[in-house]
């Protein structure tokens, strides 16, 4: 039986600037002409972080709405997913875009360390985040930077805080965090499968280099892939990654080795439980 692929986009985020790679894309025009190469390349999801005109990270509402606007115009049907992470902001700033009403918002429901600082995420800022998507109708994408963070988001889920069966993320490879370890890989998919069901669907992100590791692991092993700019900015060793699109090629061959289709935007929203609404339907 085919399994549709996703493959998410993660353009920006809040780290990397142009003297990192200058494909990295800052200004709203640019997050749009990327986003728009990497969607035609094959992505069907964007995770999306803002930036002010010095590059610092920003999580003022009104870009996150000029960057929406642009996405679902030049776009149409691919799944938006703007984050509430920590760098970008500090408490409930994070969550001041849930209103836009994204398709999805990321969310990190434990706290951890990060390779200068700790990731702070504290259980009513969690709470508070859990219920403003709810209440825009926001599907959550559950950020695992440790294992305890995908029980956390079944007890939450149990406890109606989340609507539908969690969709998770699996971060490996973040400095101070969760290592990129196979043993621990293999042992998340088997409690998401236990807690959410077999047909639970997840995802994995790998930084830097090991981006590369976690895109064919989750391939083979029949979950999601997350590539983009936010989590490395080079190609190998020796190669800057000349755009998104680029890293998202990258995962559609990994797709075809394992023979597996790349998902559709419609099929992605299909996959996730998301709305496809009118304007969805006539884009198609
Ligand atoms: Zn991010």
């Amino acid at each position: 039986m085919s399994n549709p692929c996703i493959i998410c986009v993660a353009i920006t985020g809040s780290l990397p600037t142009k003297a990192n790679n200058p494909a990295v894309p800052i200004t709203i025009a640019e997050q749009i002409e990327s986003t728009h190469e990497a969607f035609e390349a094959g992505a069907s999801i964007v995770h999306a972080h803002v930036r002010n005109d010095d590059q610092t990270p920003s999580s003022d509402p009104e870009k996150f709405a000029a960057l929406k606007e642009g996405l679902e115009k030049h776009c149409p049907g691919m799944i938006i997913q703007f984050s509430t992470g920590g760098r970008s902001g500090a408490g409930q700033a994070r969550g001041a875009m849930l209103g836009l009403r994204p398709d999805m918002a990321s969310l990190s429901v434990g706290s951890n360390n990060f390779p200068t600082r700790v990731y702070e995420n504290p259980p009513d800022l969690v709470d508070w985040l859990a219920a403003e998507m709810q209440a825009h109708d926001v599907k959550p994408e559950i950020e695992a930077f440790d294992l305890s963070h995908i029980l956390k988001a079944h007890q939450m889920w149990q406890a109606g805080q989340i609507a539908q069966v969690p969709y998770v993320q699996f971060v490996m490879g973040v400095k101070n965090a969760m290592p990129v370890d196979r043993d621990v890989f293999d042992y998340y998919i088997r409690t998401v499968h236990r807690l959410f069901g077999a047909d639970a669907p997840w995802c994995a992100a790998g930084i830097g280099a090991q981006q590369i590791t976690l895109n064919e692991w989750a391939v083979a092993a029949g979950g999601h892939a997350r590539t983009g700019l936010e989590d490395n900015v080079r190609l190998d060793r020796d190669r800057l990654a000349p755009s998104n699109a680029a890293l998202v090629r990258r995962v559609v061959e990994i797709c075809d080795r394992h023979e597996r289709p790349v998902a559709t935007w419609r099929q992605a929203r299909n996959i996730l439980g998301l709305r496809t609404g009118q304007e969805q339907e006539q884009a198609a």
